[in-house]
């Protein structure tokens, strides 16, 4: 299928009226009858709707329920947020990567701890650190019913099958293109369930590959199953291409204590978070030997870590020592627990093969 630039989405007069009116209907009896029951569903406390939203900001509904109800039993509400300490924080964090969200989502906690109250319009909820177009929409609707259409990356594909757009979903202008289309379509009366359920079929039956169509609530209105094109939308094409890296971390190891470093908290990845040195944290470092390597992936970037021993330095510069076993105590970036992860294993391997040899 040709793709086609965001363009005038008046086409969603593809659909007429009566149809419209059925796809908001079909769709609201499916989601009722058919949703999948998530804790964040049980409740309509602003608050608790933020923090799953944030969560689910890049990571799977499956890997989020449990950071969620853990994270709501300790912060049950916005003063507990507000008032715990960053370590704390993080630690309830940990795991879920992305660490610039538990960031915003305290600062966040913070400006309505001083006002009060959650803020109840879409405009105010915008406004708080940590929340896009996206998150604001869902809040709005789900938690104060307000007419937001929200619009991610499920919304693009669900949106182009049932109208059978081309329009390529990584162009610029898609989002506006595809929010204007939502926004037509938002069931007025009942925003948030509209907007849950077309994200529910994104997730459940219009899937990215091989979707549900004969069992989808919409699939006698859908243009592109109507005209088999279900499997060539949505059109993407995309100029990004992924970037390999190679980096070299220094072990430094010295009467059981490692040597590590700390992001400061501007840092725009993992703030606070403790890593590796690298060579610029310790310029004149020896080399002593190779300990292991692995691979690690953040968005585009797939890098090689290689781990080295090193000789302990004349010059610590930023980084501190720190007892080992403590390691888990503290916020530890992904690398720095598979490096000594892969550390201990490799020791391990040599204490069998000693025993073996002995
Ligand atoms: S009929 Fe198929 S392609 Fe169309 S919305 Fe339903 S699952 Fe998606």
């Amino acid at each position: 299928m040709k793709a086609q630039e965001a363009g005038d989405p008046s086409h969603y007069k593809i659909l007429s009226a009566v149809e419209i009116e059925r796809l908001r209907k079909d769709l609201r009896v499916w989601y009722d009858s058919s949703r999948r029951d998530l804790p964040w569903r049980r409740t309509h406390d602003p608050y608790a709707i933020w923090i799953s939203e944030i969560m689910l900001q890049q990571t799977r509904v499956a890997a989020v329920i449990p950071y969620y109800e853990r994270f709501l039993e300790r912060f049950p509400d916005f003063h507990a947020l507000a008032n715990t300490h960053d370590s704390e924080l993080l630690s309830y964090w940990a795991g879920l990567g992305y660490y610039y969200r538990a960031r915003n989502l305290q600062r966040a906690a913070q400006q309505m701890r001083d006002a009060g109250s959650f803020p109840s319009t879409y405009g105010d909820i915008r406004r708080l650190p940590g929340i896009g177009e996206y998150t604001a929409a869902a809040i709005a609707s789900i938690a104060f019913n307000l007419p937001h259409a929200v619009v991610d990356g499920n919304v693009f594909r669900v949106l182009s099958r049932i109208f059978n757009d081309p329009t390529n979903i990584a162009s610029v202008n898609a989002r506006k293109h595809f929010s204007a289309i939502a926004d037509k379509l938002l069931d007025r009366e009942q925003p948030g369930v509209f907007n849950q359920a077309v994200m529910e079929l994104g997730a459940t039956l219009c899937l990215p590959k091989n979707p549900q169509c004969l069992l989808c609530p919409v699939s006698s209105i859908c243009r592109a199953r109507r005209s088999g094109r279900e499997n060539d939308l949505p059109v993407k094409i995309t100029a990004q291409k992924n970037v390999r890296e190679e980096r070299v971390l220094f072990w430094v190891e010295s009467g059981g204590k490692v040597l590590v470093w700390q992001r400061p908290p501007e840092s725009r990845l993992m703030p606070g978070f403790w890593e590796l040195p690298e060579r610029e944290h310790l310029p004149g470092i020896s080399i002593h030997r190779k300990l292991g390597s692995f691979r690690h992936g953040i968005t585009f970037h797939n890098y090689r870590f290689e781990i080295v021993e090193a000789t302990v330095p004349d010059e610590l510069g930023r980084c501190r020592w720190i007892h080992i076993e403590e390691l888990g105590t503290i916020p530890m970036s992904t690398v720095l627990k598979k490096a000594s992860r892969m550390v201990a294993q490799s020791r391990t391997r040599h204490l069998k093969l000693d025993g073996e040899v002995g």
